[in-house]
């Protein structure tokens, strides 16, 4: 579904990419895990375009999306994001916040865009703050709206970098919980995490990242349990 070839990234001199290749299938939860630094967050920049890349190719379904002339509402659309901070829009409604994209760049129709974002709301458990505001709700609750607001466009992958690293711990539970239930309704979905045991459990692929370079990627239980590669076994050694 996602390909990623040879992709090269630079910020002036620093190269924080460098050649990275690897393919999402449909239904397939890709976990991308490495040391601060070592390019996660840029990679997934990269796949929407948040960031231009300086060499190799992405494609969604065979279409290029780093090309000249792509049409980026279009790959918007398609590929949603959630960040580590929920970038919800603190002047508007949880409703709000939820419909805008839906109505303003889809083309929605607002009685049709309510009825969607009050649904997935519901299935987060979170209908009855659709009238909050954003600074009246928790870290976690802000991040779950976040995640039904990139939900709210029927994205065909999501990317999700770090989404419950600035959480409390007694709010991550309910954000990974979400992420189970869509990773369990077959989204596709690519997700840089510090959650050992989450990717463990999740992912259908891991990819350890490694200053810009992908060392090693598999099965969670290959990853995890039997790492080839020595920096593999020391990222692990110290974060499990
Ligand atoms: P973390 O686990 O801390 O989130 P990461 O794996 O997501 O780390 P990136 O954020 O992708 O790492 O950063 C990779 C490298 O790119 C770092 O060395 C960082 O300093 C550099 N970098 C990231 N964004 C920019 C930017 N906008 N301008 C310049 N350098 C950047
Ligand atoms: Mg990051």
């Amino acid at each position: 579904f996602l390909e990623i070839n040879d992709v090269h990234k630079s910020y002036g001199h620093n190269e924080v990419l460098k050649g990275v290749s690897l393919s999402v299938e449909r239904h397939e939860v890709v976990c991308l895990i490495g040391a601060s630094g070592s390019g996660k967050s840029t990679l997934l920049r990269c796949v929407n375009q948040l960031e231009q890349i300086n060499g190799g190719e992405i494609l969604i379904e065979g279409d290029t999306v780093t090309g000249a002339g792509v049409d980026l509402n279009r790959l918007r659309r398609d590929v949603g994001i959630v960040f580590q901070s929920y970038n919800l829009f603190p002047h508007m409604s949880v409703l709000k916040n939820i419909m805008l994209a839906p109505t303003m760049v889809a083309g929605v129709k607002d009685k049709d865009a309510k009825a969607k974002a009050m649904a997935l709301l519901e299935s987060v458990g979170m209908a009855e703050k659709a009238s909050a505001y954003p600074d009246m709700l928790s870290g976690g609750q802000q991040q779950r709206v976040a995640i039904v607001r990139a939900l709210a466009m029927e994205p065909r992958i999501m990317l999700l970098d770090e989404i419950t690293a600035a959480l409390d711990p007694e709010l991550v539970g309910d954000v990974l919980e979400i992420v189970r239930e869509l990773a369990h309704d077959g989204l596709t979905m690519m997700l840089a995490t510090h959650e050992m045991g989450f990717a463990k459990e999740v992912a259908s692929k891991v990819c350890f990242l490694d200053q810009g370079s992908i060392l090693e990627m598999g099965p969670p239980q290959q990853i995890f349990e039997n790492p080839q590669e020595e920096r593999t076994q020391q990222f692990l050694s110290r974060v499990v």
